[in-house]
């Protein structure tokens, strides 16, 4: 008797690029002032009117079972919402509700991967994306995205991973940790590779309401793609509704009649009340959910005006997504031994760019996720501390 490969081996024997956030969390547990710019949870709680519409919604009965593939009104409501953004038809049909993005990418490789295909991710990677593929007996493959090519990953790069054997392709725009929006160049060569070696795309889109710089794009409206891709998104980061668990899957109608299978066999749906305050939250219109990015953007610009006039950070160009991705190589130090001196001598913590996988080496992350003057303090620290390295 034990417990299953599956499980165990989740994380493939990594502590999956936590360590640094645990280690902070225990020293403010401890009582040390730290200043944390680690992971992607906004500085501002979900919005009253939300909450005051959970609450109307669970007291006018939406407590029972939901619908399992969702209430038909925030489907539409979601399929109208990427129709008019994308220009690719989309119905109810082509739209399943699941209990946050990360269920979707869940799902996603479960339906599309069959035990032991190989599931190509880009890296460097959101932490749980090798843990979700593992997690659906698929076998994680990583395409590197350099920091030369300013992390846009290379179509050869995924013609050479998929030439072997490809299942499926797990790509993120705007992109967490780097801050990079794929250009209609890369998404083109990510589109040709999956039609010339017939393989899926899963899209994960969850920041796609946070752009600083240029457009975001969804490989779903490029030719030939919508037959091919399923696209993961969220109220989580657009709404700051992290804690409610709402997101979901948008594609062909088989493939979603199958994940609606899966959800009943597994999380059973998302609770009405949360379905009812995500439609509410949706119907707050573009201006909403301008206001809860604009604090990220507000930061971005205080970052990039910190930077100017030194060269020892360098900031890799943030264009979309609540996270800045700094090259400090010109300490010598790695991503992990600076961020962990950062922390040790001036309580700040930030997330090694090596917990992204191994081509952010030499990187950290930092979320810009703490009120502005704070934030312009902290940076300011960072970039004083890197330069005393040198
Ligand atoms: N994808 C990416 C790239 C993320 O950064 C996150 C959360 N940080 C998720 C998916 C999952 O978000 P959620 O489950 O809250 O929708």
């Amino acid at each position: 008797m034990g417990l299953s490969n599956r499980i165990t081996g989740l994380t493939g024997g990594t502590s999956g690029g936590w360590d640094l956030f645990f280690k902070a969390r225990a020293m403010k547990a401890a009582g040390e002032d730290v200043t944390e710019l680690t992971i992607g949870e906004h500085d501002v709680r979900t919005d009253p009117a939300i909450l005051d519409e959970m609450h109307r919604a669970a007291r006018a009965g939406h407590t029972g079972y939901a619908d399992i593939p969702g209430i038909p009104a925030l489907r539409d409501t979601i399929a109208a919402r990427v129709q008019a953004a994308t220009g690719v038809p989309t119905a109810r049909e082509n739209v399943v509700i699941t209990p946050g993005g990360q269920a979707g990418l869940f799902a996603t490789h479960m339906a599309l991967c069959d035990p032991g295909e190989r599931a190509l991710y880009i890296d460097p990677f959101y932490p749980t994306y090798p843990g979700t593929i593992r997690g659906a007996s698929a076998v994680p493959v990583p395409v590197t995205a350099r920091p030369e090519a300013g992390f846009q990953p290379a179509q050869a790069d995924i013609a050479k991973a998929a030439s072997k054997g490809a299942a499926s392709l797990l790509i993120n725009t705007p992109n967490n940790p780097t801050g990079v929006i794929y250009t209609r160049d890369t998404l083109d060569g990510i589109a040709a590779q999956a039609q010339e070696q017939d393989f899926w795309v899963i899209s994960d889109e969850v920041y796609d309401t946070q752009i600083w710089n240029g457009e975001h794009l969804s490989i779903r409206a490029l030719p030939g793609m919508a037959a091919r891709t399923l696209v993961v998104g969220s109220m989580s980061k657009s709404h700051a509704m992290t804690g409610s668990r709402v997101g979901w899957v948008v594609g062909p109608e088989e493939a979603v009649a199958h994940l609606i299978n899966l959800s009943t066999h597994t999380t059973y749906g998302v609770p009405g009340f949360i379905q009812e305050a995500a439609l509410f939250a949706l119907n707050q219109g573009p201006g909403f959910e301008a206001d809860i990015a604009a604090p990220f953007r507000r930061r971005r610009d205080i970052a990039l005006s910190v930077l100017e006039g030194q060269n020892v950070v360098r900031a890799v160009p943030p264009d979309g997504a609540m996270y800045m991705m700094l090259d400090i190589r010109a300490t010598g130090l790695s991503g992990q031994d600076f961020a962990s001196r950062l922390l040790d001598e001036r309580r700040i913590a930030v997330m090694p760019g090596e917990s992204f996988g191994t081509a952010a080496a030499g990187h950290i992350r930092v979320a810009m996720t703490i009120e502005d003057s704070q934030f312009a303090a902290a940076f300011a620290e960072l970039v004083r501390f890197a330069a005393a390295l040198t």
